[in-house]
């Protein structure tokens, strides 16, 4: 196969490239960089089957020659960046989105949407199952975020129902990992290099929401499980084992030996922070005979060592 992965200069977009050349296929990489990097793909530059285009999907696309399968994973995920880039985010999501369809399209090429637990907004529902519509507030700051994903799936399902495009969802849950970037806000890699400068966690709110948190590894698998799969419908992809962020940062600290503690920064929750979020993944046991295998523990060790060695490079 040729695939196409937007965003692939980006932490999951990478681990997809990566997967995709070690199965002998061809990959082409499509970043405009604003939150992706090319450190990410930098020990891809001499592959022979590895190309990297330059390029805002938000504009059309044009890639030359045959391409059998689009991985659109291009967008912000963290919510510090779609705070910071609200309307680049709509656009990637909504314009990006139908570029992408609109190119897999003249390729007859299947198409991967990356979609997210997003969709679901602060729910109101526990586990969250693919089939609760969610609770999202449109105008909140997360809204940017949010919306642009579900715009996206109905894109997705629209291209399937009136083109019969070969499509694919998945809502992918909490996920972290070597290639995250350090400063993008979000609460592994916030808690991670905090403890690496032997520093206090900084813990928003009471801690008292909840997370699951699955390794790059496992979500990837399931990726390509879902990729080669006939399913249409939204599927989760994510771990059941939740845990508060107070645990978590109580789980970091002792996986990293930080002696430094936590600290409550009562005021830096952002409005809409989901209190908790657990997907229900039976769909995905079901469906593609998936289940994630990594232990948290274990997950955060080999993220945490990640970390280590690139700070280490850089001072
Ligand atoms: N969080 C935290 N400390 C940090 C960063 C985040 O307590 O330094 C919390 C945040 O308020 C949220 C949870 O961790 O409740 C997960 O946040 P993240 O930004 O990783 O992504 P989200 O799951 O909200 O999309």
């Amino acid at each position: 196969m040729r695939v196409l992965v937007t965003g692939g200069a980006g932490f999951i977009g990478s681990h997809l490239c990566d997967r995709f050349l070690a199965a002998g296929h061809r990959v082409v990489a499509m970043d405009n960089l604003i939150t992706g990097t090319q450190d990410n793909i930098a020990h891809l530059a001499g592959e022979r089957n590895f190309e990297f285009i330059y390029h805002d999907v938000s504009n059309f696309i044009h890639v030359p020659g045959p391409v059998d399968a689009v991985l659109h994973f291009a967008s912000p995920a963290s919510p510090m960046d779609y705070l910071k880039y609200p309307i680049q985010t709509l656009k990637v999501g909504a314009l990006g989105t139908h570029n992408a369809l609109g190119f897999a399209r003249a390729k007859g090429a299947r198409f991967l949407l990356a979609s997210t637990s997003e969709v679901y907004g602060d729910p109101l529902e526990r586990p969250q199952t693919e089939s609760y519509a969610g609770n999202v507030d449109p105008v909140g700051p997360r809204g940017v975020y949010d919306e642009a994903k579900r715009y996206a799936e109905a894109l997705v399902m629209a291209y399937h129902r009136q083109h019969g495009m070969e499509t694919r969802i998945v809502r992918i849950f909490n996920t972290y990992g070597p290639r995250m970037r350090l400063d993008d806000g979000r609460v592994v890699p916030n808690f991670i290099g905090q403890a690496i400068r032997g520093e206090a966690l900084t813990v928003y709110g009471d801690g008292s929401q909840t997370r699951c948190f699955q390794y790059i590894d496992d979500l990837i698998a399931g990726l390509v499980k879902l990729l080669a799969s006939d399913f249409v419908e939204p599927v989760n992809i994510g771990t059941t084992r939740e845990i508060t962020i107070y645990d978590f940062a109580l789980t970091v600290n002792a996986v990293a030996h930080n002696p430094a503690g936590i600290v409550f920064a009562d005021g830096s929750r952002i409005e809409g922070d989901p209190q908790t979020r657990k997907p229900d993944t039976s769909r995905a046991r079901k469906v593609l005979d998936w289940q994630p295998q990594v232990e948290l523990e274990t997950g955060l060790a080999r993220t945490i060592a990640y970390f280590r060695a690139l700070v280490a490079e850089t001072a």
